[in-house]
């Protein structure tokens, strides 16, 4: 079923709780994919309902980002939805969310601001004020579906881990599960912004994903210094590619590591051309 406005919502949700259902929540931006779809399977398998959102969060986007041209296929993401089993698709406009235009200042709209320490650094340093977008919207999606289970995928670590003390912060009675980075065979993480790439660039595109995993088999190895296991990056890149960052943070608090252990993540973002991809590998 698929809803556009809050009420109808709360009033689905309403009668479900009353049943004693539990509800799992999957918010997403659209343009859903297998990536978007295994976090789903993963709600109907645990939940009794499920909701997924499917909202391009103006709030979270810097200016000069890609906010108007982000890929928006409802009709489609609505047959994914059905096919695999969801009981709400939910597709507010953006005044449905913000109501006012004022909102979308943040002069006039009441924020979510993570902290900084864990929004400082990674994407967080170059898209400033993307996370208090992103817990802002998480937000006003867990008080409207309240949710006894959020999924969130691993591709977007720095923003599971931020969410993860959110709701720890702030006691919000919601699980957090996070699931698995589903990648191409090729190695490719899925994402929305592959569709941006030419054939040329999703080959370029690959070095990512060859990054973290050398750098991954490399310490299993036995390779723990961390300046090391950088250096084994560089010979991956040419031209086409400008790198972000490439660090290693600790999978709980984001610290950043010299040596390299089982509780490391790898975090790498670069572009290609105007396309910025990011991903991530656990060290364990
Ligand atoms: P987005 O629509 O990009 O905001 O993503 C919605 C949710 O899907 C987020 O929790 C993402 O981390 C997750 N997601 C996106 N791509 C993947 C992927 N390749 N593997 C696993 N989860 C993903």
């Amino acid at each position: 079923m698929l809803y556009h406005k809050i009420v109808e919502v709360r009033e689905k949700i309403k009668q479900w709780k009353k049943e004693g259902l539990t509800v799992g929540l999957v918010p997403t931006m659209g343009a859903l994919h297998n990536g978007h779809l295994s976090l789903i399977k993963k709600s109907v398998e645990k939940c009794d309902k499920t909701v997924v959102s499917v909202f391009v969060n103006p709030i979270q986007f810097c200016p000069g980002e890609d906010l108007d041209k982000y890929p928006r296929t409802l009709d489609a993401d609505e047959k994914l939805c059905n096919d695999a089993g969801v009981d709400i698709v939910f597709s507010p406009s953006p005044v449905e969310m913000y109501p006012d235009a004022q909102m979308l200042s943040n002069d006039f709209l009441t924020y979510v601001i993570p902290p900084f320490f864990y929004t400082n650094k990674l994407c967080g340093k170059s898209r400033v004020g993307h996370f208090d977008g992103v817990c802002t919207v998480v937000n006003k999606l867990f008080n409207i579906v309240q949710p006894d289970f959020a999924f969130f995928g691993e591709k977007d670590r720095q923003q599971l881990i931020i969410l993860k003390k959110m709701v720890k912060d702030l006691n919000i009675p919601v699980q957090i599960i996070p699931c698995p980075i589903v990648r191409e065979e090729n190695g490719l993480a899925l994402s929305s912004r592959n569709k941006y790439l030419s054939e040329d660039d999703k080959v370029n595109a690959l070095v990512l994903s060859k990054i973290l995993f050398n750098i991954k088999s490399c310490y299993n190895e036995g390779m723990k210094d961390v300046k090391a296991l950088t250096e084994t990056a560089y010979s991956f890149l040419n031209d086409r590619h400008s790198l972000e960052y490439l660090e290693f943070r600790d999978a709980d608090n984001l610290e950043e590591k010299t040596a390299a252990d089982n509780n490391t993540i790898v975090f790498i973002a670069l572009k290609i051309g105007n396309v910025r991809l990011i991903d991530n590998i656990s060290l364990v």
